[in-house]
């Protein structure tokens, strides 16, 4: 499964990627070494929109996906198509949007965390162990079906 690191302007994507269960490291602190360095310790691959980083990156034989588009769904259905991971979400690959630690699906996020008290009942929540963050499928649920359906329909197009 392939992994990426993305610079400091790709947050959006790398939240999206991690909700995708693809491993995305970012922080909007990391410097350009830090990249560079993250990568190749790593083996994961640059997301960057930014010229100076990408050739940089190049020039120690790194992988690099310079991304030069703005849209979310169509960087998504780009990196789909190169990287082979699919545009759905799945309930049991999912990472923390967060800090990108892979999430555990529970029925009640209380047998984890012992203070939490649900603001909404649901059937499932989604815990992260590192930072303690619960979800739940809320009304946001929407938001990220229509955005991947229109992914999908991108990537019908470039396939
Ligand atoms: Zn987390």
């Amino acid at each position: 499964m392939v992994k990426f690191i993305a610079d400091s302007m790709l947050g959006k994507l790398a939240r999206w990627l991690r909700i995708l269960g693809v491993d995305t490291l970012y922080s909007e602190n990391f410097t350009d070494d830090e990249i560079i360095a993250i990568a190749e310790r790593e083996d994961r691959i640059i997301l960057t929109c930014d010229h100076e980083l990408a050739s940089r990156a190049r020039k120690c034989f790194l992988k690099v996906e310079f991304l030069n588009l703005t849209r979310l769904e169509e960087l998504l259905a780009v990196l789909s198509l190169r990287y082979g991971f699919k545009l759905d979400f799945d309930p049991l690959r999912t990472r923390c949007p967060l800090c990108n630690y892979p999430l555990t699906l529970v029925r009640d996020p209380s047998s984890i965390l012992t203070t939490w008290r649900p603001p909404i009942k649901a059937p499932i929540y989604w815990v992260c162990r590192r930072c303690g963050h619960v979800y739940w499928k809320g009304k946001h649920f929407i938001d990220i079906n229509r955005r991947l359906t229109e992914a999908k329909r991108l990537l019908k197009l470039k396939e």
